[in-house]
């Protein structure tokens, strides 16, 4: 067996007939394209070709092993000196150990769960191993390193003087198809390969000075040099993004295409009645939001307009003005809510905010005035047919509800607007589902309390325009969080409890939450097969409400707040803690999003490590809503320096929301930020990282706009391109989002 390739190893004459879309089976024999097809999911050249190097071995770069520092990206030239491979104990899986020396020092390496490895890494082979230098127990090692062995038997010295200039492209492989079969096969496709044409614009290769598609290529699997083998690698994920970028931006012009109602503000009306009786100014975030909304309003076509703001910045307020300037114009609107609870909350809000405003069809009630009414799945069937008749019949000017609202019973006289709270947990096809309730397309706002960087935004809501509220109302007290770490300092948990009665006998409230309903419930099991015992130890609302009830908390109105309670006695619940019949609530994270009861200022975050960092900056948003400083408590059994409590530091020490989603985007895998596993073979962004790429996505953005204006049949392989993506169900990558 060879696996360095040969400078000299003929290669094979293939007529240079294939193009990307021929299929593998035509370069590459049955066999292994059945390989191929079974491990990666690839069919065509184009799928191969798209199997990206990891990283490449280069020669001018052999380290010495006495020489390696931790942190290093080294590549070194060594013999295996020992292998052996053992079960781990703490958790499934196998780890193999290989230690390998150049004859003056050792370097081990660690393979986890692949000890099919053993069988290649036998000692006495030699080979170039290549990765980022650690140090375990006090040893440098290279953990997963990746590697090339020298045949056996074969002349050190020629194979690597034959590697000498060459960069080998090491890739993602596995025991069937190493990274050196990999890369025989793409040396046969690109032998076979045809000159393709390039689908990006001369323009834009030129202003960033890319190669061509070819080029590009051919130079990832078997670069001259580094330089160009990243060219080629940022040409390949500015392709990504110009396609990514090109999809959303026509998608939008599509949208924008299409004719609705213009509904301008008027001089006189709801609008300006409602204004007149805020008991508040509005904040100069909220005006210049307000004012893009009135705009897009006005015009015939319909708004796309997501509104994103942190916690307490009052948008509620905001999409209320768009609804009753819709009213003011003849037309209606609806709030969909996620749940039941929050839908509830905001027709009360709602009714509170109007007053009279709300009291339409009421004896002596003011003669512009509209109604506000509820549609729940829940909600008795008298409740609901009188919802259901006024929201056809026009009284009410807004339906509020939740998914209940999508329902096919439910009809409009005239749905203008179409304003979706907390966007992350509503797809594309409900927001449609809604959409199709009204005679012309409506305008839309969609609402999100958790702020994520732009280009984020413009890859995951890219047929959205985007207003952001980054002020809080004036006035509004700050919250303080601290960490608890109950195992290190357990009296900081009583501390905690004792806080809450001090905040209660001051006519406070509080939230003390917690990650599950029940101590049985299995929907955990996958956690605590992972996390082993402690999993069991979990707080929950059953065990917990009790225990703090008679101990910790006696004396005060304790309340259950989670899922499986009714509607009904959730709502009640809701009600009488907002009438202060209820001092602490220990609740799921159903109160998570959107609960407003200013006169809450303490929050207790149990195993507070259970939830994400987002997450929890929107659960602290619960307090502090009022004009007395909030308190958050994060408890925790993390230890200090473990992963979990860097998170929960990082939530004490900002409160800025955009920074903790970047730091929570950061941590989750790309997939799912934009809502898909990406890792698929067919993935369309492959190289691109949404975070990691902002400023190239930036850039594609602007060139996908120019392409559009100056029109995109001009380019015919691009239109393909764009067209093709569009069918494989691409659009998936964002309506799952
Ligand atoms: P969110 O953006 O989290 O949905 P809300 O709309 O629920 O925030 O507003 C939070 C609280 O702030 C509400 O009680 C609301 O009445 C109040 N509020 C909104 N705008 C202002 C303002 N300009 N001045 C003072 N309070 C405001
Ligand atoms: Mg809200």
């Amino acid at each position: 067996m060879r696996n360095l390739p040969s400078p000299s190893a003929p290669s094979r004459e293939n007529k240079r007939m294939a193009t990307l879309d021929s299929k593998l089976t035509a370069v590459v024999g049955d066999r292994t394209a059945k390989a191929l097809r079974d491990l990666f999911g690839y069919v065509t050249i184009s799928d191969l070709l798209h199997h990206y190097p990891r990283r490449y071995l280069v020669r001018g770069e052999l380290s010495d092993i006495a020489e390696l520092v931790e942190g290093d990206e080294v590549t070194i030239l060594a013999e295996i000196y020992s292998a052996t491979s053992r079960r781990l104990h703490a958790r499934k899986g196998n780890i193999l150990e290989v230690v390998v020396t150049d004859g003056t020092a050792k370097l081990s390496l660690t393979f986890f769960n692949q000890a099919w490895r053993e069988k290649e890494l036998k000692v006495g082979r030699q080979g170039l191993f290549a990765g980022k230098v650690g140090v375990f127990n006090g040893k440098r090692q290279l953990a997963h390193p990746d590697y090339e062995l020298i045949a056996d038997g074969g002349d050190v010295d020629s194979a690597v003087e034959g590697f000498a200039g060459k960069y080998l492209p090491m890739y993602p492989a596995s025991a069937k198809l190493p990274s050196w079969k990999i890369a025989q096969c793409i040396e046969l496709a690109i032998g076979a390969l045809d000159e393709v044409p390039d689908f990006m614009p001369d323009w834009i290769r030129d202003k960033y000075g890319y190669p061509s598609l070819h080029q590009a290529l051919v130079q990832l699997h078997n670069p001259v040099d580094l330089d160009s083998a990243e060219k080629s690698r940022q040409r390949i994920t500015f392709d990504e993004a110009l396609l990514m970028q090109l999809l959303l931006l026509s998608r939008r012009r599509e949208l924008k295409g299409l004719a609705a109602v213009a509904r301008p503000e008027h001089d006189k009306g709801l609008l300006r009645d409602f204004d007149a009786l805020l008991p508040f100014q509005l904040t100069g975030g909220q005006i210049a939001v307000a004012k893009e909304i009135a705009e897009d309003l006005a015009q015939p076509h319909p708004m796309h307009r997501l509104l994103q703001g942190e916690v307490g910045s009052g948008k509620t307020i905001v999409a209320l003005r768009a609804a009753l300037t819709v009213i003011d114009n003849g037309g209606q609107a609806a709030l969909l809510a996620p749940t039941e609870v929050l839908a509830a909350q905001h027709l009360r809000t709602i009714e509170k905010l109007l007053g009279p405003l709300a009291q339409g069809g009421m004896l002596g009630a003011q003669e512009n005035a509209t109604q506000v009414s509820l549609i729940t799945g829940s909600q008795s069937a008298t409740a609901r047919r009188d919802a259901l008749a006024k929201a056809a019949n026009g009284e009410a000017g807004i339906v509020v509800g939740t998914h209940a609202l999508l329902g096919e019973h439910v009809e409009f006289q005239d749905l203008g607007l179409i304003i979706v709270d907390e966007q992350h947990r509503f797809g594309v096809e409900q927001r449609d589902a809604l959409k199709k309730k009204a005679i012309h397309p409506p305008h839309l706002l969609v609402m999100t309390a958790t702020p994520i960087p732009r280009t984020v935004a413009m890859t995951v809501f890219g047929d959205l325009d985007v207003s952001t509220l980054r002020e809080l109302p004036l006035g509004r007290a700050p919250i303080t969080t601290h960490v608890v770490p109950v195992l290190e300092k357990p009296a900081f948990l009583e501390r905690a409890w004792s806080r809450i009665r001090e905040e209660v006998v001051q006519g406070h409230q509080a939230y003390v939450v917690v990650p599950r309903i029940s101590a049985t419930e299995s929907e955990d099991a996958d956690l605590e097969f992972l996390m082993g015992e402690t999993a069991n130890s979990m707080a929950s609302v059953e065990e917990l409400g009790p225990e703090l009830q008679s101990g910790a908390l006696s004396g005060l109105k304790v309340a259950p707040l989670h899922g499986r309670l009714s509607a009904e006695e959730k709502d009640a619940t809701m009600r009488a803690f907002t009438n202060k019949e209820i001092d602490v609530l220990v609740s799921t994270t159903v109160i998570e999003v959107g609960v407003d009861v200013p006169n809450a200022t303490v929050m207790v975050v149990m195993d507070a490590d259970r939830f994400g960092v987002s997450q929890l900056h929107q659960l602290r948003g619960r307090v502090g809503r009022g004009t007395s400083p909030g308190l958050c408590l994060l408890v925790t059994s993390a230890l200090a320096q473990s992963p979990a409590r860097a998170r929960l530091d990082a939530v004490a020490a900002t409160l800025d929301g955009f920074e903790l989603s970047r730091i929570d985007l950061e941590q989750r895998r790309e997939g799912d930020v934009l809502g898909v596993n990406q890792s698929g073979s067919k993935s369309h962004l492959r190289l691109l990282r949404v975070l990691r790429d902002e400023h190239l996505i930036e850039a594609a953005r602007e060139d996908a706009s120019t392409v559009l204006d100056t029109g995109l049949e001009k380019h015919p392989l691009l239109a393909a391109e764009l067209a093709q993506l569009q069918v494989d169900s691409a659009a998936e990558f964002i309506d799952k989002a």
